[in-house]
């Protein structure tokens, strides 16, 4: 599409060569009517590839908020490691070992393993009655 538009310009160019050189009256007005095509032709050109430009930074701002989310979730992840509980398995949270003076440590938990995985989703199991229960996928682990 660029090249189309580049064509297009260089064409506009020659023929603004030819009607500053034309002396010939009728020749003028013949060539002064196809320069204004090929104008209109060039805008519309332009128009276009503006628009393509700016779907083009749309999409492209999409794809910088996916990144940031992935990332996230990569993060979110690393904080976690699959371990087996009674009969099946979950995500424990890893301490971190390094925590700041005047932050708290966050608390030991476990995260059902199917909601991470598949629906990528940090759900906290509950425990009772000698079982870890999700709330979202109902998933259930017995210790
Ligand atoms: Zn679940």
């Amino acid at each position: 599409m660029i090249s189309s538009l580049t064509a297009s310009v260089n064409g506009l160019v020659t023929l603004a060569s030819t009607a500053i050189n034309e002396r010939d009256t009728q020749k003028l007005a013949a060539t002064r009517a196809e320069l204004t095509q090929k104008v209109i032709e060039v805008q519309s050109k332009v128009l276009s590839q503006v628009g393509m430009i700016s779907d083009m930074l749309t999409e492209r701002e999409e794809l910088k908020e996916r990144i940031r989310e992935l990332e996230q979730q990569l993060r979110y992840r690393e904080s976690y490691r699959l371990v087996s509980v009674g009969t099946g398995f979950c995500y424990e949270f890893k301490q971190v070992a390094d925590v700041t003076e005047g932050s708290e440590a966050e608390a030991s938990h476990f995260v059902c393993q199917p909601c991470l995985d598949v629906r990528r989703q940090k759900v906290v199991l509950t425990f009772s009655r000698g079982r870890y229960d999700c709330s979202e996928c109902k998933a259930s682990v017995r210790v």
